[in-house]
Formats: structure tokens, C-alpha cells, sequence
């Protein structure tokens, strides 16, 4: 049985899901954002993807869902939230996005974190390179 012209035959491509989106539902620019109610830029995934794959454009790996009732419209923020992973609520690495809020679509408990173990690991250098100064001074 032929389902030629079916859209969820074809969508089945980062494209093709766009495509397909903009003809069933028009442009998600300028409608309200589904998380924040900015404006938003585009059709935004908020669910669960079903592929993973680079663009087509750009070769940056994208997720994307053959399900088009995954999308909603979404802010620019918003939309790079779930770009980095995680979910509205938590990050990838478990921080709450409430408490922690985000910067350049990066969270921010993340960040603190990378930062806390740079200065970690720059203090176990520092005690390393004092213990063996101090232990030359004692030899010698
Ligand atoms: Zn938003
Ligand atoms: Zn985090």
C-alpha cells in the first residue's frame, strides 16, 4: 500500500522534519516561546530525540524527532538550553536551572564548577611543587 505524499513517510531527516513542520504548522518566528514567552525563532524539539545526526548544513551534530508534536515554538535562549542537553529543569550535569540560571545558553553551576576544578587542580600543583622545594631545602 502506497502512503506516497504522507509527510510522516518523508520526515524522516533533520530537513525533512523542518520541512514538514513549517507546511502542517506555518513559522514558529515571532510566536510566543513555549518555556519563557519571548518571541520565538523557531520550531524548538522538547522532547525526547528520535535521531541523532550531523546537519545538513553545517555538520554540527543536531538531534531531531519524527515526531512533530515534539516541537513547540522557542526563543533563541530557550532553544540553546536544550541544544546543550539536559532538560528545562536540570542540566546535563544534574544542576537546577532555577537556582543556577544560564549564560550564553551555558549553565552557570557548570561553569563554577569547571572553574572549581582548574583552581583545584592549580593548588595541587602548587602544594606539589612546595613539598619538593621544602624537602630539597631539608637535604641539603
Ligand atoms: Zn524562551
Ligand atoms: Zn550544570
Amino acid at each position: 500500500m502506497a502512503i506516497a505524499g504522507s509527510d510522516s513517510a518523508t520526515a524522516r531527516t533533520y530537513a525533512g522534519v523542518h520541512r514538514t513542520l513549517r507546511r502542517q504548522r506555518g513559522s514558529a518566528v515571532g510566536q510566543p516561546c513555549a518555556n519563557c514567552g519571548r518571541p520565538a525563532d523557531g520550531w524548538g524539539l522538547i522532547a525526547a530525540p528520535t535521531h541523532i545526526g550531523p546537519h545538513p548544513d553545517h555538520g554540527r551534530k543536531v538531534r531531531w524527532s519524527v515526531h512533530l508534536d515534539a516541537y513547540r515554538p522557542l526563543c533563541r535562549s530557550c532553544n540553546s538550553l536544550r541544544d546543550h542537553g539536559g532538560s528545562w529543569t536540570l542540566c546535563p550535569a544534574g544542576h537546577a536551572r532555577v537556582a543556577w540560571g544560564t549564560s550564553g545558553g551555558r549553565c552557570r553551576g557548570c561553569r563554577r564548577d569547571a572553574r572549581r576544578r582548574e583552581r583545584a587542580a592549580g593548588r595541587t600543583a602548587r602544594a606539589g611543587a612546595h613539598e619538593t622545594a621544602e624537602r630539597v631545602a631539608s637535604t641539603g
